[in-house]
């Protein structure tokens, strides 16, 4: 074995989570900002779990779809006629609503084979699935070629909050608990 082998290496995944958790740890201790604590959990998250398997172009993601916009779910005609202005490309979306509020949209560009007919022109939302709905939601699609896998290490999880927001991820996506 080489000098240069021998020297230990520690997976950058690993040094992020502990200092993630450091933080985390700290703000649930003495601060209790849930706005930080939502963004250390998205980090975190990204350090125990990825995003593996591929698309099967079953046009699941594009059924049945929220829209969010500054980070608001867009369920009202007022704000989604205000984003068509905005942004042409929402014209694409067409909503379904109960009594003036907007429970899911659909999408004009998909056609009868699941297949985006304009997609160099898909707005942002489409381009961030499925990451931004692993980010938001904890699971995929059901039946997603997508799928959210376990990086293959395990750190003992020892505070409460953070143990229930692992679990989550654990149990919508069907992974074995391995955190202590
Ligand atoms: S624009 Fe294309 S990718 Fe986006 S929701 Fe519509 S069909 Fe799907
Ligand atoms: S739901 Fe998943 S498999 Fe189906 S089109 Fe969307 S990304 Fe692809």
């Amino acid at each position: 074995m080489s000098y240069k082998a021998s020297i230990y290496q520690p997976n950058p995944r690993w040094i992020s989570f502990y200092f993630l958790y450091t933080i985390f740890l700290l703000n649930d201790l003495f601060l209790r900002h849930i706005k930080y604590e939502k963004v250390l959990w998205k980090l975190i998250k990204l350090d125990l779990f990825f995003i593996g398997g591929k698309c099967l172009h079953s046009g699941n993601c594009c059924r049945g779809i929220m829209i969010s916009h500054k980070n608001k779910p867009v369920d009202n005609h007022t704000t989604f006629n205000a984003l068509k202005k905005k942004h042409s490309e929402f014209q694409r979306f067409i909503p379904h609503s109960e009594k003036g509020t907007i429970s899911y949209f659909n999408c004009a560009c998909l056609t009868k084979e699941s297949k985006c007919n304009d997609y160099d022109n898909r707005p942002a939302l489409c381009h961030q699935y499925p990451l931004s709905r692993f980010l938001h939601d904890h699971s995929l699609e059901r039946n997603c070629g997508y799928k959210i896998q376990q990086r293959p290490f395990y750190p003992k999880i020892k505070n409460e909050r953070l143990r229930i927001l692992v679990k989550q991820v654990c149990e919508l996506n069907q992974l074995k608990w391995n955190y202590g």
